[in-house]
């Protein structure tokens, strides 16, 4: 079945092209191209018995059928076969059609069946003029409906799956995993499994199928959450094998470093600085997420691991998401190691061509500490004694990147040890396969003498009320966070909705300073906005969401979010981590615009009950789905065909002990497996 398409019957290259678009290149791509749902046509119904919402087959004869214009032309007819009546309705229909639909003929028709006004009626069904008296044939199974592209017809698509599962019927088994397993899972043979899923039998709860609960689909989705995790599992061995600097755990800069910060560090900290250490301290390279939720410190932990790096004379690449997060880090380190006589180096895609050509120098003469955005791994940068790659915000990134930066890291022997960071924590099972090439740790205490953020939901007609909030704020010279929605994913849009507002509390707040940040001011201009805010001359700082990440001005205690309603949990927790960051109690109103979905009532009662991150994360998984926590949409490597990580999570520990059998005995499966589900972005990144 390792075929191309294009040796199937019927299948040119216009029609490759198309089936390109939706991930199937080879013939066996075809037979893990899983339905959206099923429709019943295995029967046909009397239609007496139709009822509004019914999706069902049909047939009668045409009784009348005219052209008519009821504000459009279009083209009704009226179909019976003595048990009632249904009106068919035709928007578009071709000469052909008009002649094939006339009085008399017997049709075939499946469809949603709906009310209107004369009865019951349906819309452009899929029908089939009937010729001979038997009537047509009955379908045998359930048809599939399957995800598609434009250009690329449903039935055509149906019937190449058909091809691709008539040929595994005929072919060998398929099978790769071992019989014991399928037998103590209860789970049906690969084969029968994909024949279920694709054609199953009349009578067939579709609900359960709906919710992939079936055996068939739960063993598929076994088999690629197998898959994914062996992958990672694998890049994780083949990492473990290569060579990296071995660094000092704890030396002299670090020390210096620690006995001159204003404050002791949390327990965590010391914890994840010793993990760290240990990890640095031996000949292969460190793969370490560290979980933190919002302020729980972890810059200082990065800090530490860098000062490994520069007390052994090498040198640390600390990249962040956005250019406003890179530029804090750098004036953090800046203020923390150049008293320490260490040289920070900045590097983003907007230097000029002067600074960068400074920039460039002095990353290849060895620049101890090196901070910046993606540009730091792009061509051209040459590090000359490169240990230690810190990422922070891991979100952002997806796991592509993470990895193809190690290999951009990577120098003569030595791959650069990799420590991510993230304020999204992951739920541990979820972890586990996601990143179950790094080892994680968490940051789970928070530096003493926080108050938890109070969080209140209030009707956005109570602004008067808010803005009142704000001024007595204002009036304890604390600042303030006032944050704009998003409109339409126009930046245009957002910048003049965050004008107005800022306009309106500028008016209302005349003793203060309001100052204004969205996506359209200029970096250098931003820049000034947020170190005046950050020094306490700006006392409301209005923003798009651009602040969302990273931010840290402890002094800010009051956030007001407007259209929350429209925003996820967890960008919500991000944004809101912006304030509570000092010792003052601080507090989040979130505004919204009634009436409130469900779904959004959740959301934001979520907030207001809980501050813990992963509390926040664990809800937002179960309202959301695992790849956008994950942000891995678009990156590839955790999009599953079946397998759902939130949904088939009770799947996962046996996953992850069959895995370590698998590898252990019957290693020459794995990159079978891996080929099968993963591809070749898998095979790839497996020989990284
Ligand atoms: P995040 O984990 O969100 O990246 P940061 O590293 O930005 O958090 O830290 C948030 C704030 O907490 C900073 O102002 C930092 O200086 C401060 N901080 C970090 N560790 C401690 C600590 N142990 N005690 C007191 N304040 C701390
Ligand atoms: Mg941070």
């Amino acid at each position: 079945m390792l075929r191309p398409t294009t040796q199937l019957r019927g299948v040119g290259p216009a029609l490759a092209e198309h089936l390109s678009r939706i991930g199937i290149t080879q013939v066996a791509d075809l037979l893990f191209h899983l339905p959206v749902r099923y429709e019943d046509r295995t029967q046909v119904r009397p239609i007496g018995s139709l009822q509004t919402g019914d999706k069902a087959v049909f047939e009668g004869e045409i009784q009348t059928a005219a052209v008519v214009y009821r504000g459009r032309r279009m083209l009704i007819a009226s179909l019976a076969d003595g048990t009632g009546q249904i009106t068919l309705r035709f928007f578009h229909f071709s000469r052909y059609q008009q002649k094939a639909l006339e009085r008399g003929a017997r049709l075939r028709c499946y469809g949603e069946v709906r009310r209107g006004r004369g009865g019951m009626e349906i819309a452009h069904p899929e029908y089939r003029v009937l010729h001979d008296e038997a009537g047509g044939q009955n379908e045998e199974n359930l048809t599939a409906v399957y995800p598609t592209t434009e250009g690329l017809q449903q039935g055509r698509l149906r019937m190449l799956i058909g091809r691709a599962l008539d040929e595994l019927v005929a072919a060998e088994s398929p099978e790769l995993l071992p019989l014991k397993l399928t037998a103590d899972m209860d789970f049906p043979s690969l084969r029968d499994a994909l024949l279920f899923v694709h054609r199953p039998p009349p009578g067939t709860d579709t609900g359960q199928l709906m919710l992939c609960r079936h055996p068939a689909q739960q063993r598929l989705a076994f088999e690629e959450l197998l898959a994914h995790h062996l992958s990672l599992r694998r890049l994780r061995e083949n990492v473990r094998v290569e060579k990296a600097l071995s660094l000092p755990r704890q030396g002299e800069l670090q020390r210096l470093f620690i006995a001159a910060l204003p404050f002791e560090l949390t327990g965590a900290q010391q914890r994840n600085l010793r993990e760290i250490g240990d990890d640095l301290a031996r000949d292969n390279p460190m793969m370490r997420l560290l979980q933190g939720d919002v302020g729980s410190g972890k810059t200082v932990v990065a800090a530490g691991a860098a000062l490994c790096a520069a007390d052994a004379g090498y040198q640390t690449a600390i990249m962040a998401p956005t250019e406003l997060l890179a530029e804090q880090h750098l004036a953090t380190f800046k203020d923390w190691f150049e008293p320490l006589g260490l040289d920070v180096v900045w590097l983003s895609g907007r230097l000029k061509v002067s600074e960068r050509r400074a920039a460039l120098t002095a990353i290849a003469g060895g620049a101890p500490i090196v901070v910046g955005t993606h540009a730091l791994f792009q061509a051209g940068v040459e590090f000359a004694r490169l240990a230690l790659v810190v990422i922070d915000e891991q979100h952002r990134f997806g796991v592509h990147q993470r990895l193809a930066l190690r290999e951009k890291g990577a120098q003569g022997a030595h791959v650069p040890h990799q420590l991510v960071m993230t304020a999204t924590p992951i739920p541990r099972t979820l972890a586990m396969t996601a990143y179950a090439d790094l080892d994680s740790s968490i940051l789970d205490e928070k530096p003493p003498g926080r108050q938890p953020v109070e969080t209140v939901a209030m009707a956005a007609t109570r602004r008067a009320e808010v803005v009142q909030s704000v001024a007595r704020a204002l009036q304890q010279n604390r600042q303030v966070y006032w944050v704009c929605p998003l409109i339409e994913e126009s930046d245009l849009l957002d910048a003049e909705a965050a004008e107005d507002t800022a306009g309106k509390l500028a008016e209302a707040l005349p003793d203060y300073r309001v100052e204004l940040v969205h996506g359209r001011v200029k970096p250098e201009q931003r820049d000034r906005i947020m170190t005046a805010f950050k020094s306490g001359e700006i006392d409301v700082l209005v923003a798009t969401t651009v602040i969302e990440v990273g931010v840290d001005v402890p002094n800010a205690s009051l956030m007001i979010i407007e259209n929350a309603e429209r925003m996820g949990l967890a960008q919500l927790h991000q944004l809101r981590g912006r304030v509570g960051r000092g010792s003052d109690s601080s507090s989040c109103v979130l505004l919204y615009k009634p009436p409130l979905t469900q779904m959004a009532r959740e959301r934001l009662g979520v907030l207001r009950r809980t501050d813990d991150g992963f509390e926040v994360a664990r809800k937002d998984l179960a309202l959301r789905g695992a790849g956008e926590l994950l942000g891995t949409r678009q990156t590839g490597l955790m999009q599953m065909k079946v397998a759902d990580l939130v949904r088939d999570a009770h799947l996962i520990e046996t996953v992850q002990s069959v895995a370590s059998d698998l590898l252990r005995d019957q290693p020459s499966i794995v990159p079978r497996l891996i080929r099968r589900w993963v591809g070749e972005a898998g095979s790839h990144y497996g020989k990284v």
